[in-house]
């Protein structure tokens, strides 16, 4: 059992550089948690507190209601996988993997079967005795984390440990983890700048940027939700369109204007930016590439929320194709059907599906309804 509470951690360093700031946040036992956000946005320096590899400037720390801002790392009883995984090139897999149990004076025998049955978990026995220059870089981060396992952690601490796999060996290695995740049935802290990691693999996602939460809930309630540009533009790939369009109110209804096409907004979000005074003011018009479509009944039963725009450049990815459409000076990338055929720098007409529509507030970037 561990369960994790961070109250108001911040961390300073020497130089004056406030890295994280009022990070409060429950981990729950066996939760899969994910930390994500751009590079410098203080994922790491948040893991390292928790490792105990960082001191706290300020805040509270607790592991299962005990306070342990004053606890040494290795009484933590947490294991951190690192990026470059950090093997000893001159020991064994074997060695590797039971380096930490010897130290800590663990029974020869105790530590073979620790070893084993991480190395069967993790599909390594029949490497035990290579060294780590013989193995593929898959096989290298197992081995990393058969190191962690073999402790038997209440918390693994994970640091962006898949970037320097191939794209391959990525997508298989995040399966793995996953999967390792419900074996152990243990708590995951896990570290990323993947908005793919972060929207497949855990139960619940922190979005960060310059230190501060932004915002923390599942990976679909953020995808569907978010509460701001920053986070709307950060998860999901391609990211979100984002158009400048003027509200307006006509026959007691609501349409966001882009160039001269009227958008209606349905009934209940109209009622809100109305409420909020969005009025006869610009906001910012954020939909989905899957939301945007090039083709079909959508189109032709709602001509009403079709623009017209060139087509810059189609994209193929196999099961679906994306359109680059210049739309008022903007582009936006549509999600089309691949059977779709258009040249580039064909005119196109695009159909805003607009009850997936967000609306931002221009200045704050908040999501208004
Ligand atoms: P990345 O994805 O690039 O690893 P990150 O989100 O993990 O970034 P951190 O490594 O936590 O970010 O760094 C957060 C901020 O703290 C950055 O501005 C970084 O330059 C600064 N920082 C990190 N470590 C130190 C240090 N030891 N001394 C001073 N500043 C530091």
């Amino acid at each position: 059992m561990a369960s994790l509470y961070l109250k108001n951690l911040a961390k300073t360093y020497p130089g004056g550089v406030t890295a994280v700031r009022d990070f409060s946040l429950e981990i729950k036992d066996q939760e899969f948690l994910i930390l994500v956000g751009p590079s410098g946005c203080g994922k790491t320096t948040v893991l390292r507190m928790i490792a105990g590899l960082e001191e706290i400037s300020a805040g509270e720390l607790y592991i299962d209601d005990r306070p342990v801002n004053d606890v040494a790392a290795k009484d933590r009883n947490i294991a951190m996988v690192f990026q470059n995984y950090a093997l000893y090139p001159h020991l064994s897999v074997y060695d590797n993997m039971a380096f930490g149990l010897t130290l800590r004076k663990m029974p020869k025998a105790e530590i073979r079967k620790n070893v084993q049955e991480a190395a069967r978990i993790l599909a390594l026995e029949d490497l035990l005795e290579r060294k780590p220059k013989e193995l593929s870089g898959g096989q290298r981060q197992r081995v990393a984390l058969g190191r962690a396992i073999v402790r038997k952690p209440e918390v693994f601490l994970m640091d962006e440990p898949l970037s320097n796999l191939d794209a391959q060996l990525r997508t298989q290695m995040r399966i793995e983890i996953a999967k390792l995740h419900k074996n152990l049935q243990t708590t995951f802290v896990y570290v990323t700048h993947d908005q793919t990691e972060a929207m497949t693999m855990g139960t619940r996602i922190v979005v960060m940027k310059d230190g501060l939460i932004q915002q923390i809930d599942s990976p679909q309630s953020i995808y569907d939700h978010p509460v701001n540009m920053f986070v709307a533009g950060f998860l999901g790939s391609p990211g979100m369109n984002f158009l400048e369009v003027l509200m307006i109110e006509q026959k007691g209804c609501i349409f966001a204007k882009l160039a001269d096409a009227l958008l209606l907004v349905p009934a209940a979000g109209g009622q809100t930016l109305k409420e909020q005074g969005y009025l006869d003011r610009k906001v910012v018009l954020g939909i989905r590439a899957e939301h945007l479509c090039g083709s079909g009944d959508f189109l032709d039963r709602h001509p009403e929320c079709a623009l017209r725009g060139r087509l810059e450049f189609s994209e193929l990815r196999g099961a679906e194709t994306y359109h680059y459409v210049r739309i008022d000076g903007r582009e936006v990338v549509v999600r089309v059907s691949p059977e779709l055929r258009a040249e580039t720098g064909q005119e196109v007409r695009v159909g805003f599906n607009m009850s997936k529509a967000h609306f931002f507030d221009q200045e704050s970037g908040v999501n208004i309804i």
